[in-house]
């Protein structure tokens, strides 16, 4: 609703701690086998993207209403005007003994989901599974789980625990008796009146003393709001936030909605059917306490609601006012209507781009492109027109200078030692500023890893968009916070900066190092292997997130949340390692791997042979690049390399992996050359830290040419 209505002047955030968010309604049906998983998860990235939305990726730890500050598990606190909690509850048993460790609650959703696939991926013969509630969700689990378990020919026994008398205590007698006829015909046993009261490695201790084996133990019992909402001095009952009918709690800026609020004009029972209806009073709302126009509407829950109930295979309950049906055109009426809700969520209108205007110069659409224009080192200007800029620039004259144009950075003698200093700013590739700055600043110290130097100082150039004098504050603050850590934590300051309002966020860094020496680019040697120290195709994903792209089985939200965290994985440990071994070493930015290996095999004067099938890439990476996304800098990158360049002839050569050559990196790894008898050493050494490097070929004599095999 935002992204097709916004509010001018108004910065959206949403915070969720991972990039995908499971929709309940259809987590019976995956867990039964009928939905892949990536059905059933929302994918936020593109949903924010549509609204205009910043996504942050943490976890809420509390709201300080008095300070208008959220609270987050992995960065300082965002500042809000007006704020609204949807965070849902949990099934979570922590009080009872074990069931952190061997217990696996329904809620949060993704994590059960990710519990029950590792679950399965053991292939028990005979597994016995405990659910623990009798409630309609534990019993749709229970149906799902034998069922799941029967189809893949498991000899499986399911157990359902209610501590009541009996389950299903809120559903009319008829759909009670229906579903419990399905629980007997699964398999599945039902104890009633008994509870566990401690879990332990493949086993549940009942209430009544009798211990059950179980190799798989789910709560869908508890209904446990956050413990930390109860730190947020905001009024509660029974640990919920209360709100009145306008869904405002007792502090009038923050809202509240779904299973964490508590309406307390007309309680009801936690289904996503009251937070999928509160969902336009909220926007309503939410647009009047932040405009100061328009009245606040009040939220009338409807009395009851239709359920529609899974049955583990594809048959369904319907229950409404106490009628009841069951059958298979239920589950095909479910599904139907499950799809359209997921469909409305993830088919999002394109991002319109600005129309060309009627009138213009010969060569203005292929001078601008017809594609959202890339961010990162996507949007670099490129190498042919830079090496006709840079190869015109007069020598320099100062013998303090050392180091050639062509550089990483550049070189100033100083005492003993040298100074390295390079600068690089980036367009924004995200929404979320703090991110972007962590980006902005490891980008720009690949420069100085690459010259085998310690990072020392940094200066920050940023520009951001217009924003009011608040925001621009909190942003600025946000950016500062990010950059800060990531400097400190590699032993350099930020000692001072720039910044001006443009049209938008860019941010950069100019950053000096120190070394002894400094690893040149052109020391490689026939015979030496050339390691790279991260996975490729972060431009690629960049691209596919910029145009909203959609590919079966892909949840970019998920892809694009990897590919930020290696690009904000800092060098330092890369650098400390190749640096004693390494004869030349670069960083592979803009130009792609092709063009920034071909760089040190010029300054070389030696060739290289690479394979494609070694070629460490990022999850998704290919998968989008063989569905033809392209950053908009590769053409020209594959253009610059071209003359230098031989494929051997193989199906690979014209495949994704080839074009991935030629993919502009935002930071991206270091490439070195290491005498051969050092690089199974290092991988290994590498591979220790965690760190996805690899040996992708080797140095050749010759002219800098650079030969492509499978
Ligand atoms: C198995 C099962 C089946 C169900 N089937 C149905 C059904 O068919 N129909 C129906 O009406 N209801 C159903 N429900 C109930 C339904 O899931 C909930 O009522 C509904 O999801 C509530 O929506 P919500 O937005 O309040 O919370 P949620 O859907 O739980 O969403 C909360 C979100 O907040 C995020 N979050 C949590 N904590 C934090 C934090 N600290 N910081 C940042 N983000 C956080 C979570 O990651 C999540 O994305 C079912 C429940 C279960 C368990």
């Amino acid at each position: 609703m935002w992204g097709m209505n916004p509010l001018a002047g108004v910065r959206l955030t949403l915070i969720n701690p991972g990039p995908v968010a499971a929709y309940s309604g259809m987590l019976p049906g995956f867990v039964a086998g009928h939905y892949p998983r990536e059905k059933i998860m929302i994918d936020l990235t593109p949903l924010a993207a549509f609204a205009g939305a910043r996504l942050i990726l943490d976890t809420v730890t509390r709201i300080d209403p008095v300070k208008g500050r959220v609270h987050l598990a992995g960065r300082e606190p965002v500042e809000f005007d007006v704020a609204s909690v949807n965070v849902g509850i949990t099934s979570d048993l922590p009080d009872l003994p074990g069931f952190v460790e061997f217990g696996s609650s329904a809620k949060p959703l993704g994590d059960f989901a990710a519990a029950w696939q590792a679950f399965l991926a053991q292939g028990l013969a005979a597994p016995r599974i405990t659910v623990i509630g009798g409630s309609v969700a534990g019993v749709e689990l229970a149906l799902a789980v034998a069922h799941r378990l029967a189809a893949s020919g498991a000899r499986a026994e399911v157990t359902l625990l209610e501590r009541g008398n009996r389950i299903l205590p809120l559903l009319g007698p008829r759909a009670a008796r229906i579903l419990q006829a399905a629980l007997h015909r699964a398999g599945v046993k039902i104890l009633t009146g008994v509870h566990p009261v401690g879990l332990a490695a493949g086993q549940v201790r009942l209430s009544n003393a009798q211990m059950l084996a179980s190799d798989f133990t789910l709560s869908a019992a508890g209904a446990r709001p956050p413990d930390w909402l109860a730190d947020c001095g905001l009024a509660m009952t029974d640990g919920f936030l209360a709100v009145g009918p306008t869904l405002q709690t007792s502090d009038q800026r923050i809202f509240a909605a779904g299973d964490c609020a508590h309406l307390t004009a007309s309680p009801r029972p936690k289904a996503g059917v009251f937070a999928v209806r509160e969902a336009p009073v909220l926007f309503a709302n939410l647009r009047a306490a932040l405009s100061g126009q328009g009245r606040m509407r009040a939220y009338a829950p409807q009395r009851d609601y239709l359920k529609l109930i899974s049955m583990g295979r594809k048959a369904a309950v319907a229950e409404k006012l106490g009628v009841a049906l069951q059958g298979r055109g239920l589950w095909i009426w479910k599904d139907w209507i499950d799809r359209k809700f997921m469909k409305r969520l993830a088919d999002l209108p394109p991002m319109p781009q600005p129309p060309l205007p009627a009138h213009s110069a010969r060569g203005l659409a292929a001078a601008i492109g017809l594609k959202p224009a890339c961010g990162g080192c996507g949007a670099k200007v490129g190498q042919g027109a830079l090496r006709a800029v840079v190869s015109a620039l007069p020598p320099t004259l100062r013998p303090d200078i050392l180091s050639g144009p062509g550089d990483d950075a550049a070189v100033l003698q100083m005492g003993d030692g040298v100074q390295v200093i390079t600068t690089d700013h980036l367009r924004a590739v995200t929404e979320d500023a703090y991110l972007m700055a962590q980006i902005a600043a490891v980008h720009a110290l690949g420069d100085i890893w690459a010259m085998g130097a310690r990072p020392q100082g940094a200066l920050a150039q940023i520009i951001l968009p217009g924003l009011s004098a608040e925001l621009q504050a909190r942003t600025l603050i946000e950016i500062m916070a990010a950059a800060g850590t990531v400097f400190r934590a590699c032993g350099a300051d930020i000692v001072g900066g720039h910044t001006s309002v443009g049209a938008e966020l860019t941010i950069g860094f100019a950053v000096t190092g120190l070394a002894r020496d400094v690893t040149p680019k052109g020391g490689a040697r026939p015979g030496d292997a050339l390691i790279l120290t991260k996975p490729l195709g972060s431009g690629t994903v960049l691209a596919a997130g910029m145009a909203g792209i959609q590919l079966p089985g892909l949840l970019l939200g998920e892809v694009q949340a990897a590919t930020h965290a290696s690009m904000i994985r800092p060098m330092g440990q890369d650098a400390d390692l190749l640096r004693p071994v390494a004869h030349a070493m670069t960083d592979v930015t803009g130009f792609g791997l092709a063009g920034h290996l071909l760089e040190m095999l010029h300054a070389s004067h030696c060739a290289a042979t690479i394979s494609l099938g070694s070629l460490p890439l990022l999850p998704g990476a290919e998968a989008l690049a063989n569905a033809g996304i392209a950053s908009t800098l590769a053409p020209d990158n594959r253009a610059a390399c071209g003359p230098d360049m031989t494929f051997i002839e193989s199906p690979r050569t014209e495949s994704a992996r080839a074009a991935l050559l030629f993919d502009p990196q935002t930071c991206g790894g270091l490439l070195a050359a290491v005498p051969a008898n050092q690089a199974a050493p290092l991988l290994a050494a590498f591979h220790a830290q965690g760190i996805i490097a690899a040996n992708i070929g080797q140095v050749t004599a010759g002219q800098p040419h650079l030969l492509v095999r499978d």
